[in-house]
């Protein structure tokens, strides 16, 4: 429940236990026939319906739920976003700024700066893992990157030849604007992006390096404009 308490103290229940600076700021994303608004976390994206004029009906929904309700809501792009490559380097050496961990399962290699540079861009995407890795992303590098819940693109057809993923990918997102950021982006997966006829951006990293700053920026900007449109 979203309940008042100071005008800058109340706001999303999973973020209710840090001393956030977002209490407060769920932002608006559309409206129903019943009167009943949607409200998103921009800090982890939780998705609330709500009267418009107060908090007592407060509920949190999924992300089903929330679709079903408010099919007009000005949803966020996805974030679809790779693992190797992307957020762990292939190589043999360790690029600057990148940390060793071990899991109970996995040995793993993170960068602390993305974990910031990712959570800057939560209020402006909804972030989807889009890696075979697929629900493990979330479980390993989404916890220790301290990125809000995701779902993973179910892999269910890997092409055999270009873009791996592109199937499942044009499956899962549809007609909804979507920024992807993968090391392995090929010409099929450019030419369909560019015909989508909705705002899509494709940002292929250097998987020896990984995520840099200024491909972040390039997901901000895209961000930025798709919200004013
Ligand atoms: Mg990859």
């Amino acid at each position: 429940m979203i309940r008042p308490q100071r005008s800058d103290e109340f706001g999303c229940d999973s973020c209710r236990d840090d001393q956030n600076r977002w209490y407060g700021h769920l932002d608006q994303l559309g409206s129903n026939e019943d009167g009943l608004i949607l409200l998103r976390c921009p800090r982890c994206s939780s998705l609330y319906e709500n009267t418009a004029g107060g908090w007592d009906a407060t509920r949190r929904l999924t992300k089903d739920e929330a679709h079903g309700r408010f099919p007009d809501a000005a949803w966020p792009p996805l974030l679809l976003l790779d693992v190797d490559g992307v957020l762990m380097p292939v190589g043999r050496s360790l690029p600057p700024g990148f940390v060793r961990h071990r899991t109970d399962e996995y040995d793993v290699v993170i960068a602390e700066s993305h974990g910031e540079w990712l959570r800057a861009l939560v209020p402006l995407f909804d972030l989807v893992w889009a890696t075979t890795w697929g629900t493990k992303a979330g479980e390993i590098f989404g916890r220790l990157l301290d990125l809000p819940e995701a779902e993973a693109v179910p892999l269910t057809a890997l092409a055999k030849s270009g873009t791996r993923e592109l199937p499942d990918v044009a499956r899962f997102v549809g007609d909804r604007p979507f920024a992807w950021v993968d090391d392995e982006l090929y010409e099929d997966a450019f030419e369909w992006a560019s015909a989508r006829g909705v705002p899509s951006l494709l940002v292929r990293t250097d998987a020896g390096v990984g995520l840099r700053e200024r491909e972040v920026d390039l997901l901000r900007v895209f961000g930025e404009q798709v919200a004013s449109r």
